[in-house]
């Protein structure tokens, strides 16, 4: 699987998928990363992306030209298991199922607004979604790309080694959060590691882990429970 990202400031990505899992399967070539750099769009002098605001207002706002002239120039020619997404706090909230059905595509290509966005006709006309990382603000796309392409590459064929654990974790399967992990030592400043734990009896674990996970969800995110699978959960524990 390919992500590209369109950005104007492209040495932001130096470094953030060098490490871990993304790192690995980068090294491996299991997924792929091409960083375009929007202002080799530019016909001016000046490599002009922004220009102010029609009706006024602060700030500035990306043009559409070199955007549209670097999507058609990346992907000459779309099809189905090609996806333009523009990063942008307008957009439909990404969540792991979210990521989940990006990691079908083939090829990705993530816009990175600026200032104060991106001109509308690029969300309109161009993009097949848009897509907020969260309730909040940031200063450009670039931190979002970052994220997507994270979450969507632990999901791509044979990126984690054991495709289940991304089904055990949080978000995945029930929609519930994970259950807490414990390492050595077992007992550290007085706190001691649940005795179930270590027990070695996996039928009794399974149902600490559930439970756990369960009440970790409610005390931090009850409205999971809300949908379908988290009380259908609940009811089964009841
Ligand atoms: N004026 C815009 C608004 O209020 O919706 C915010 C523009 S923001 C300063 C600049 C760029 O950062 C956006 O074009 C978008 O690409 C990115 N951005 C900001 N918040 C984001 C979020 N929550 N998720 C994804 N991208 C975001």
């Amino acid at each position: 699987m390919t992500f590209h990202v369109l950005t104007i400031f492209p040495e932001f990505f130096r470094g953030p998928f060098d490490y871990g899992v993304v790192g690995r399967a980068v090294k491996a070539g299991r997924i792929r990363i091409r960083i375009h750099d929007l202002r080799s769009w530019t016909a001016d002098r000046h490599k002009t992306v922004d220009d102010r605001p029609f009706g006024g207002g602060e700030g500035m706002v990306l043009k559409p030209e070199p955007i549209f002239a670097a999507a058609e120039e990346i992907f000459p020619a779309r099809s189905e298991r090609q996806k333009i997404v523009l990063l942008s706090a307008q957009g439909r909230l990404f969540r792991q199922r979210t990521a989940m059905e990006l990691s079908e595509m083939d090829e990705i290509l993530l816009i990175c607004g600026r200032y104060e966005g991106v001109d509308e006709r690029v969300a309109e006309h161009l993009a097949d979604e848009e897509l907020s990382i969260g309730d909040y603000v940031l200063s450009g796309g670039e931190l979002a790309a970052a994220v997507v392409i994270d979450v969507v590459s632990r999901l791509a064929p044979g990126v984690l080694g054991n495709r289940r654990s991304a089904l055990a974790e949080s978000f995945a399967g029930d929609g519930l959060l994970d259950c807490p992990q414990y390492t050595r030592p077992a007992e550290f400043r007085g706190w001691k590691v649940p005795e179930v734990l270590l027990s070695g009896n996996h039928a009794e674990i399974r149902r600490w882990r559930r439970a756990a996970a369960l009440e970790k969800t409610a005390r931090n995110r009850p409205e999971l429970l809300e949908g379908t699978a988290g009380a259908a959960a609940t009811e089964s524990k009841d």
